[in-house]
């Protein structure tokens, strides 16, 4: 066996694998699991970096450790020459922004997903820009500890005015961590900050809102969806701040019904109506309440007729213990929203759960149609917009799926 060599003076002890372990971190997954691990280094603090090595003492990646997840390990670089330093981040920073000017994003929208995590090669790390605010989510404490850092670098890189925290995901229990809010660096944003998706105007509560203000992962399937929509009486159901009906009716829908179990956000489902010129008292109806009940009781009543059904419901699953229960409601919903179509209907139905696959996706509407005794057609499948690519080493980074039936 050769010794252990670190190529930087300074490193401390390595992380050592256990036999048979190395294929996914040679794969470039950059995830090592506690299971994985044979030998985790005494010197070196929680958060800080560490060379992983294999059994047989051959250096493999390089990331940070937290001793306090089950993924002790999140990689960042496979090339042993990569120091992490200050230039490395910025780096790694600057890659995800190009990437996006590759996507010519900036043509339709200024709000988008800057860093996509694991996905852009920068674990633990999410960025979304809002006009000229960006929003930052540390999930992992090798993220939290550099934020500072990270998001004066980010302004730099953007130019953007102000970078807030919005570290909130249940995800950073797991790494020991509780939420975190606040300013990061720059200024802070107004209370509302205005984007602009394809000619339409959103106001996006970025310190209050949902997820990081906006779901910038549906922008594409907005557009997909208003297709279907001229003409049409639609209902949106699970709506948040009424992204879909705008688009739906920019597309020339007859009416659409909102229904999210948020008043507040349905106030600001209202202001975006007004801003883009409709009457949210004439076009649309805007419903405060659990939509799984509403459903149930229009069903019953036989009095609720639509062309159009989107749902698109929050996370069910948030973990495989969760699953079960999760397509139990998939299911109810979807079941309920067929059988409110006319003949010909549309459904537009989404899972923003990882752990549901699309074919178990398609499994669950294929019963839901059953129980709704309607046959119906996969028109489109869906997923999340390009800026939140999917690295091919990290199958994880798929989440968001979706499929557009005709319901007959
Ligand atoms: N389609 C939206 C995002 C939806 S997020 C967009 O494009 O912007 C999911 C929404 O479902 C949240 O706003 C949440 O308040 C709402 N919600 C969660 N459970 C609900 C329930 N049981 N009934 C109605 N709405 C619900």
């Amino acid at each position: 066996m050769e010794p252990m060599q670190s190529v930087e003076p300074d490193a401390g002890e390595p992380v050592v694998l256990k036999s048979g372990r190395e294929k996914p971190v040679i794969q470039h997954h950059p995830w090592v699991f506690s299971g994985a691990i044979n030998r985790l280094p005494s010197d070196v603090v929680d958060g800080e970096v560490v060379d992983v090595y294999s059994p047989s003492s051959r250096w493999l990646a390089r990331g940070y450790l937290n001793r306090a997840s089950q993924i002790q390990v999140r990689l960042l670089t496979w090339d042993v020459n990569q120091p992490i330093d200050a230039a490395f981040w910025r780096r790694r920073l600057d890659e995800a922004i190009q990437r996006r000017r590759q996507l010519d994003l900036d043509a339709t929208t200024n709000a988008y997903r800057l860093v996509n995590g694991e996905n852009d090669y920068l674990p633990g790390l999410i960025v979304d820009r809002y006009a000229d605010y960006l929003v930052l989510q540390a999930g992992t404490l090798g993220i939290d500890k550099r934020k500072q850092e990270l998001a004066g670098l980010l302004l730099e890189l953007t130019g953007c005015r102000g970078v807030i925290e919005r570290s909130d995901t249940a995800a950073r229990r797991l790494e020991g961590l509780g939420e975190a809010h606040g300013l990061l660096a720059g200024e802070a944003p107004p209370d509302q900050v205005e984007i602009e998706e394809a000619g339409l105007h959103f106001a996006v509560d970025l310190a209050g809102g949902q997820k990081t203000g906006f779901y910038l992962d549906q922008r594409a399937n907005r557009r997909h969806v208003a297709a279907y929509c001229a003409g049409a009486r639609v209902l949106n159901g699970f709506s948040y701040t009424g992204a879909f009906a705008v688009h739906a009716l920019a597309a020339g829908a007859a009416h659409v019904t909102n229904i999210d179990s948020s008043a507040d956000v349905l106030q600001l489902a209202e202001t975006n109506l007004r801003r883009n010129g409709y009457d949210p008292d004439q076009q649309t109806e805007n419903i405060a309440g659990d939509i799984f009940h509403i459903l149930r009781d229009w069903r019953d009543a036989h009095d609720h007729r639509f062309d159009v059904v989107i749902l698109d419901p929050p996370k069910f699953a948030q973990n495989k213990q969760a699953v079960e229960r999760a397509l139990r409601g998939y299911k109810d919903i979807n079941m309920l929203a067929l059988g409110l179509l006319k003949p010909g209907g549309i459904l537009a139905t989404f899972s923003c759960s990882g752990l549901v696959g699309d074919d178990l996706f398609q499994k669950v509407i294929f019963s839901a149609a059953e129980d709704a005794r309607r046959d119906a057609q996969i028109l489109e499948w869906l997923h999340q917009d390009r800026d939140h690519p999917v690295a091919l080493t990290f199958p994880e980074g798929e989440y968001l799926k979706g499929l557009i039936c005709r319901a007959l």
